[in-house]
């Protein structure tokens, strides 16, 4: 009978939903990218701010029913503001994407270039070329001229970009935006080093910080807006422990541009719900975002070096490894990436396979990388420290170098994780960081 077909998909659809809780509250989850929010940003999901529609700037909305809303999205703004030091917040962004699109939209044409990193030098496809499907390439027509990369120094090239700018001066092809930021980023950019060169050939500088918001919160990593970068976009979920969301933040002369390019430009529904959860997210960061960010920084660091000391190549080396979230590690001695992070997940370690600095010309593709890239920011929510990253270099060394059978190594990882179920840095934090929330 259809009927019961219906519900039988119906009930797949949770039991699926609770499964994945089970998993993640029994793994190690070090995807760069992701983070484990508060239950407090999780309530503020959940509300009836999901399900209206609030169009337009806050005072000033295309509907009713936008009083409580209102007083919401002006709390946000207030918030971004103090937390990033910055004169003008744009909080409706639905995504990093999003928000780097509102950039593009305000600040150049199609056609015009865009100096950005590569995606093996760690930058991200919305960056990126027409050819590669790069948002920046085929949805605002930009075209995309790549930084040169320092591979043992694992940053942009200071003098190289200098010179390049020149180049494509002389060749009419001027940069109108230079992005900064990235998806693999071990050590800050050279923002300072280059924006006041950027400016004098009147190139808007905006730094992506997706995965980094959440130092740059806390006071850990660089400081962009200080810096010299006109603009700051970003993700509110990697490093910053927030709901699924994008941020624009710059200074007064950005406001008109943005708004325009945010609404009606970009979104008609700016996912109240996360609004909310964002404005929960700032006011957590702004409390306990320096504790955080030390740990982060610390826990990566402790991760990295207990790699290097069981035997991995671990990029950046000569830095000291990584100053950020994040560590990338060369795995072709063992195998691929994409086997590596096959393998890891059968052990209930998860981690991503990752482009690194000379795959491509070495015929390397996505599904079969140099690398792997782990991130210690979900983690180190969930209270673990340095005897932890010591713990789990020795479990990935037991999967990738021994080649022991990644069941085996299951039993470890359940155990360790059994006394790290609550997320901390938060006010309130008494739901399971993991637990199931059912409401049927
Ligand atoms: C993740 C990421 C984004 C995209 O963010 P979404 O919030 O997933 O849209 C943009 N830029 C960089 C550098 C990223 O790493």
């Amino acid at each position: 009978m259809a009927g019961s077909q219906n519900k039988a998909s119906y009930n797949k659809v949770f039991t699926k939903l609770k499964e994945h809780h089970k998993w993640f509250e029994n793994s190690i989850p070090l995807i760069a990218s992701e983070n484990i929010p508060s239950p407090a940003v999780r309530e503020a999901v959940m509300s009836d701010f999901g399900n209206r529609y609030a169009e337009g700037w806050p005072g000033e909305r295309v509907y009713a029913g936008c009083i409580h809303i209102d007083g919401v999205e002006f709390e946000c703004m207030k918030l971004a503001k103090k937390l990033y030091k910055a004169r003008f917040a744009d909080v409706r962004p639905i995504s990093g994407v999003v928000a780097n699109l509102a950039v593009y939209s305000a600040y150049s044409d199609p056609g015009d270039v865009m100096l950005a990193p590569s995606i093996p030098a760690g930058g991200h496809i919305s960056h990126g070329k027409r050819e590669h499907s790069g948002t920046a390439g085929l949805v605002h027509g930009l075209e995309i001229e790549f930084y040169p990369f320092d591979a043992e120094e694992m940053t942009i090239d200071v003098d190289r970009t200098k010179q390049k700018v020149k180049d494509l001066k002389k060749g009419g092809r001027l940069p109108k935006i230079a992005m900064f930021g990235g998806s693999l980023f071990l050590f800050p950019h050279p923002v300072k080093e280059l924006s006041d060169f950027l400016k004098s050939y009147g190139i808007h500088i905006n730094y992506d910080a997706a995965h980094v918001a959440g130092l740059i919160a806390g006071g850990r990593f660089q400081d962009p807006l200080r810096e010299g970068a006109n603009t700051m976009t970003m993700s509110t979920h990697k490093t910053l422990f927030g709901p699924q969301g994008g941020l624009v933040l710059g200074s007064k002369e950005h406001e008109e541009p943005i708004k325009k390019a945010t609404f009606p430009g970009l979104t008609s529904s700016h996912h109240v719900n996360n609004m909310a959860a964002k404005a929960v997210a700032f006011a957590e960061a702004l409390e306990y975002g320096r504790d955080y960010a030390s740990q982060v920084i610390k826990n990566a660091k402790s991760l990295a070096e207990a790699l290097s000391d069981a035997g991995f190549k671990v990029l950046g080396e000569s830095r000291g490894f990584t100053k950020s979230h994040q560590i990338a590690v060369n795995v072709l001695d063992y195998a691929d990436g994409g086997r590596v992070e096959a393998d890891l997940e059968k052990a209930n370690i998860i981690v991503n396979r990752q482009l690194i600095p000379g795959d491509i010309k070495a015929g390397r593709d996505y599904f079969h990388p140099g690398g792997i890239r782990l991130g210690v920011s979900e983690i180190t929510r969930l209270g673990m420290r340095k005897g932890e990253m010591q713990d789990i270099a020795s479990f990935i060394k037991h999967v990738i170098i021994d080649k022991k059978e990644p069941k085996k190594i299951l039993s470890k990882v359940r155990s360790l994780r059994r006394n790290y179920q609550k997320v901390r840095y938060c006010f309130d934090g008494k739901l399971g960081a993991y637990e199931y929330v059912k409401l049927r």
